[in-house]
């Protein structure tokens, strides 16, 4: 592709008023830096000096990371809020897993935008589109651990507690769809589809062409919609429901932005064709009560300094409901991961905490 050639967005729309992160923990924020009054993503710095790594391909007009040493930020915050399972529910968490591992997961939506990303050719001269397939890539992290958490309340005391193993207190497993859940994990969350078939690496692609990929992704953002559907009519937990429900309007988000980005490449018109599959996500409660707060309009900047210029490509209007589309320099707000229990019959965590503390002391004298 002769990138000098390649079409780009006409207005370069700089996020002007930049708010301050709202997540409230933060790992690997250094250095140098004693002023975090505005939350973790505050930068006050002024912008002339160069990046401590010798970075030198800026493109914003803030974006020199000045005081950050970091190339993960990792905010120990839950994308949502998730509400506890009426009841354990072992064959729930296994159809559960078919949105973490399998073809349409969310592992494959992160790792495919992952590697895009990393091997992004030509990237100067197509940086809006460099900058929406990252930050889209950012956001699916946020998303595999949101499946995690729902698949764990699932699973969380699905079995016998107690510390006797003559009881059998994993009886009730033989049955479970999922044995690796109990055999080869404490209860929780494995990088395997609804069927246990390990995620694979043969579910990304990635190309190197950008049309190519782009067309991919929409695509894959597609067949995860039809995915989420179908859990979400096999699952009645308010638990799946709930995260479900989040990323149907967040997968649909995606859907737009991959649409847009081709739309803006080449003049196709994509908005025909939503939304595939053809059920709207008003249709979904939880799906619902999200896009009436605007939800469906929003793409998060993953970033405290870059990616500025995927608003380039996210901008316009909505095409199911014609709604102006917008970037939010934060995050979501997210809440405080869940606090899963111990499963002693499994030895999960196995830590006798009283225990820690006495070797400790006798370790210290
Ligand atoms: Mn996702
Ligand atoms: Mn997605």
């Amino acid at each position: 592709m002769a990138t000098s050639q390649m079409p780009m967005p006409a207005s370069f729309d700089p996020v002007g008023s930049r708010r301050a992160y709202r997540g409230n923990t933060v790992c690997n924020v250094a250095v140098g830096s004693q002023d975090r009054t505005g939350g973790p993503w505050r930068n006050d710095h002024d912008n002339t000096t160069d990046h401590p790594s010798g970075r030198t391909d800026r493109t914003g007009p803030d974006s020199t990371n000045k005081g950050y040493e970091h190339m993960i930020l990792r905010v120990d915050r839950l994308a949502i809020d998730l509400p506890q399972p009426k009841h354990p529910n072992p064959n729930a968490a296994a159809a559960v897993q078919e949105l973490m591992g399998g073809r349409f997961g969310e592992m494959s939506t992160l790792m495919n935008y992952t590697f895009q990303s990393f091997n992004f050719r030509g990237r100067d001269q197509a940086r809006p589109y460099y900058d929406l397939i990252a930050n889209i890539a950012a956001e699916e992290y946020s998303h595999i651990e949101l499946v995690a958490y729902a698949i764990n309340l699932l699973l969380s005391g699905s079995t016998e507690r107690g510390t006797d193993p003559t009881a059998a207190p994993l009886a009730a497993t033989a049955d479970a769809r999922n044995a690796y859940h109990f055999i080869a994990s404490g209860q929780t969350a494995l990088p395997v589809d609804s069927m246990g078939n390990p995620w694979t690496g043969q579910n990304v692609f990635s190309s190197g062409n950008l049309k190519l990929d782009l067309i991919h992704n929409f695509f894959l953002e597609c067949g995860a919609r039809a995915n989420k559907i179908r859990v979400y009519e096999m699952v009645d937990d308010p638990t799946a429901r709930e995260m479900i429900g989040y990323l149907l309007v967040r997968g649909g988000v995606h859907i737009v932005a991959y649409a847009r980005a081709l739309e803006v490449l080449t003049g196709a018109d994509l908005s025909k064709l939503f939304p595939i599959p053809d059920i709207s996500n008003k249709k979904f409660p939880e799906a619902r009560k999200l896009e009436d707060k605007g939800l469906h309009q929003v793409m998060f900047r993953f970033s405290p300094n870059d990616f500025r210029r995927l608003g380039e490509v996210w901008t316009g209007t909505h095409p199911e409901d014609g709604s102006e589309l917008r970037v939010e320099d934060s995050i979501p707000e997210g809440a405080p991961p869940p606090n899963l229990p111990a499963e002693p019959q499994l030895t999960a965590p196995g830590v006798d905490m009283g225990f820690v503390r006495e070797v400790a002391k006798h370790l210290s004298r």
